[in-house]
């Protein structure tokens, strides 16, 4: 839980927040990679702006460097979607249900589906409304964006979020080590998960 020192820190970062951060930038498949300045991402009314504190590098981020891959990326991208970071702003539109606090901390979620069609993913975006969403397999939403493919990710300093591609971390929880959960941690639950339904299945 966040302290009222740390939401008053945080705001006041908020204040000094500058114009322009920097990230990394894949061109085009196999092209060189570009470290450069950027815009501050524009953050949604439902969104949150999230300081990136630690991001995981993955596999999947050197394929889509590559152009391994038959779904096209966005291109210029900005990759990555494993990460930590604390919460910056929080937009009008986000509910104070939600529980998200200005200083506290948050992971970028990995949804692992319990559909056993569907692959864990890194949803960016989903619309919680159509008929895929509402039954739990936001992967096929015709409106779903993957963080790090075909929406900007985590290699850069600040990333604009909808809550619920978020998780809250408790202040306690070890940021690197909370970092490697986002993919690698929920790859090997879900892998995990289905070798315990497929036992059950087989007994
Ligand atoms: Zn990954
Ligand atoms: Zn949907």
């Amino acid at each position: 839980m966040s302290t009222g020192t740390d939401r008053i820190e945080a705001r006041n970062e908020l204040r000094t927040a500058p114009t322009e951060q920097f990230g990394i930038i894949f061109n085009g498949p196999n092209a060189p990679l570009e470290y450069k300045k950027l815009p501050m991402p524009q953050m949604q009314p439902d969104e949150i702006l999230v300081k990136v504190l630690f991001t995981g590098v993955c596999h999947s981020d050197y394929h889509i460097w590559k152009g391994d891959w038959k779904e096209p990326a966005k291109r210029p991208l900005i990759g990555g979607h494993e990460g930590v970071g604390v919460v910056i702003a929080i937009g009008n539109k986000v509910s104070f249900l939600s529980g998200f606090q200005v200083g506290g901390h948050v992971a970028f979620k990995v949804y692992s589906p319990s559909s056993f069609v569907s692959e864990a993913q890194y949803l960016h975006n989903y619309c919680l409304g159509c008929e895929t969403c509402l039954s739990d397999d936001m992967s096929s939403c015709p409106d779903s964006r993957l963080t790090g493919y075909t929406a900007d990710g985590t290699f850069q300093q600040y990333v604009a979020r909808k809550a619920s591609s978020l998780q809250m971390l408790s202040k306690d929880i070890n940021l690197p080590e909370a970092t490697c959960i986002c993919c690698p941690g929920a790859t090997v639950y879900r892998v995990r998960k289905l070798e315990v339904c497929s036992d059950n299945i087989g007994t």
